[in-house]
């Protein structure tokens, strides 16, 4: 797990990609501060004081480099603090820009497969693809009247440092009732130069109310789940930004609060809020004219008094607080490198959430570097909320991936989002299933025999689950189902269950053939969602022996014979006639044989007498061995095969194989 990517290489590539755009812009304005991308490199790991202020987005796990984001001011900090540091990008606004869709290019784009339903429709927002602040209003309008069964119109958490909304809306069935179902909550653009966060959120949430009804995730998480969704906590900054940048690529990270005392403006929203809030200045800074500024005080900005409102009003079970960039998946703590106390849990949820888009995950103070006065801390701290911020995309994406991209990332993502929705109830996933002989109980399933079917499974979320149930179903006609569904009684979140206790039951016809295949399923899970596990097997049957000392049965031996020439086939056996006798052999049966094979047995257990190898005639090599007399009852017989053809050798079966045990 926890692995940072390398960066080096990326930058360097990020780097010669964008010269001509840098030496562009040297001749165009040479007033104009502008936001660079900066390589910093050290011999010695850099240290959070060494990178105190900046916006870090990205660290590799040696700490030699990192990448920042700086204006002016910070090369001057960065040189003042004798660090050295190279220029990636010295424009990165003007760069961004050219990769984003222009208005007319954005009018003539085709229908996107999802989101077309709104105008504009998805990742055709008027900002080069991204929604503006105006547009992710309207299109939770348009939403909340296509579903108005559930999802709720449009609520304000409360009113921006300029007097715009922190708009927030509710997924679920009884959407305008507040039902015992577990809440989750999904936020984004505290930073205001982050909308591919939105974005990703927004298609999570076009996803649930078109497929509610029809995909079994989806109607579950909207019938067992209340979702809340607040796509824009700064809109402000975003604003800000698309005021300056009207078609994409704005860098203004902070809210637009003027701060006393100087010209610098805006706090940095993701560190101000409480828990913890300047714990020192490393995760955080005192000085306004930071990026990472953290206010003068605990939720002092009126979005995180907001969002600290609506968190303590509400008992969200896992939360996302959505960023941009970096691929990573971060969870508390921030401040500090300390675990929390549930760190396994948040490994066991990160490592299922990122399945699909790879991102690392871990605590964000060692995964990155600290940060303190951060959403996710304290709503791990204050609330037990299990909360991540995952960073959208790579270094080669940045704060405005590319207007093309942004579908891509938000079906990358997609997966993660209903992870995290899922594990902030009960999240029930099946882990194993196990098939008992309850006939003769010698592990071959027999003609006629009964089969328990013990399923496993694990509770991955923060719900208890009160209707947990395993069902067996098979398309097998061979195969008729004796107990066909039980309840697994109550679940909490994060332990282990199974139904060993009341096991599901399944017989196999008696008069069907041996070498039959049979299939069964057992859908194991709760209110309509199943995670469902299949096994097949063979219907084998037991070999009689009537020779002194023996009768009983067999395991047919599995040869998997190696080698360009033979076609590994599962091995027969066959024991014609009673032991002893030389007329008794075992017979391999391959499926390539022809006469210029010949083949043997090497490693006989003492009990077997082996003979001359013979072929049959149809394709298979016989191998006439003796029965002793007087085997004890449960005797293994082994041997290791092997077959050759005209030029040698060509392999050896696994060894070992279990041709028979004596009863
Ligand atoms: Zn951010």
């Amino acid at each position: 797990m926890r692995l940072a990517p390398s960066a080096v290489l990326l930058c360097v590539a990020l780097a010669m990609c964008l010269s001509p755009v840098a030496a562009q812009q040297s001749n165009v304005s040479e007033s104009r501060d502008t936001a660079r991308l900066v390589a910093v490199t050290s011999a010695e790991p850099l240290t959070g004081v060494d990178l105190a202020g900046f916006d870090i987005v990205d660290a590799p796990d040696d700490r030699l480099s990192a990448m920042v984001i700086a204006w002016s001011a910070g090369l001057v900090e960065l040189q003042q603090r004798g660090l050295t540091f190279q220029v990636i990008e010295e424009d990165l606004e003007r760069f961004y820009a050219s990769r984003l869709a222009t208005p007319d290019e954005l009018a003539q784009m085709a229908a996107p497969s999802a989101g077309s339903t709104v105008t504009p429709p998805f990742g055709q927002g008027s900002m080069g693809g991204y929604y503006i602040f105006d547009e992710v209003v309207s299109i939770l309008d348009q939403l909340a009247a296509q579903h108005p069964t559930i999802m709720t119109t449009k609520q304000s958490l409360g009113l921006s440092i300029e007097g715009r909304d922190l708009w927030a809306v509710k997924v679920s069935d009884n959407p305008g009732i507040d039902e015992a179902e577990p809440e989750v909550r999904f936020d984004a653009l505290h930073h205001a130069r982050e909308p591919a966060a939105m974005q990703t959120q927004l298609y999570f949430l076009i996803w649930l109310l078109d497929n509610y009804g029809s995909d079994p995730l989806a109607t579950y998480l909207v019938n067992e789940r209340e979702i809340w969704f607040i796509p824009v906590v700064n809109p402000d900054g975003y604003e800000y930004n698309k005021r300056n940048n009207p078609n994409g690529g704005g860098m203004w990270r902070k809210n637009r609060r003027i701060n006393q005392g100087t010209s610098a403006k805006g706090v940095d929203l993701n560190r101000n809020y409480p828990f913890q809030w300047g714990f020192d200045n490393i995760g955080s800074s005192p000085t306004p004219s930071s990026s990472t500024y953290r206010g003068t005080g605990p939720a002092s900005e009126p979005e995180v008094a907001a969002m600290t409102a609506f968190m303590a009003a509400h008992d969200f079970g896992t939360a996302l607080s959505m960023h941009t960039y970096s691929d990573l998946w971060l969870a508390p703590l921030g401040y500090t490198s300390t675990l929390p106390v549930n760190d396994a849990d948040y490994d066991e949820v990160g490592a299922l959430a990122t399945a699909v888009n790879g991102y690392p995950y871990g605590p964000g103070a060692v995964l990155l570097y600290p940060a303190n006065g951060i959403t996710i801390d304290t709503d791990h701290g204050v609330h037990n909320t299990m909360s991540w911020t995952p960073e959208i995309g790579s270094q080669f994406d940045g704060f405005w991936p590319a207007t093309n991209k942004i579908i891509p990332l938000a079906q990358k993502n997609l997966e993660a989002l209903q992870v995290t929705a899922l594990a902030g109830g009960p999240f029930l996933r099946a882990t194993g299933l196990q098939l008992i002989d309850e006939g003769d109980g010698d592990g071959i399933l027999e003609p006629g025999e009964t089969v328990a079917v013990i399923i496993s499974g694990r509770n991955s979320g923060m719900g208890t689950s009160n209707g947990a149930t395993a069902s067996l179903s098979t398309t097998s006609p061979d195969a008729s189902l004796v107990t066909a569904s039980v309840s697994l009684g109550a679940w909490a979140g994060f332990s282990d269950a199974d139904n060993s206790a009341t096991p599901l039951r399944f017989q196999i016809d008696s008069n069907i053939p041996t070498g039959t295949s049979v299939s069964i399923v057992v859908a194991m899970g709760e209110l309509g969602l199943t995670d469902d596990l299949t096994t097949t097997f063979t219907v084998d049957n037991d070999w009689a022996v009537s020779g002194p000392g023996l009768a009983g049965v067999n395991g047919v031996p599995v040869l998997s014979a190696q080698g360009a020439l033979i076609a590994a086939q599962a091995g027969s056996l066959d024991l014609a006639a009673a032991a002893p006798s030389a007329s008794t052999y075992l017979v391999l049966g391959f499926n390539a044989l022809n006469g210029a094979f010949k083949g043997g047995v090497l490693v006989p257990t003492p009990d077997v007498v082996l003979s001359s190898l013979a072929t049959d005639g149809a394709g298979e090599l016989q191998l006439p061995f003796a029965w002793p007399q007087n085997v004890p009852t449960g005797t293994q017989i082994w041997a290791q095969y092997w077959v050759q053809d005209a030029v040698g050798p060509v392999g050896f079966s696994a060894s070992n194989g279990l041709v028979g045990t004596g009863q």
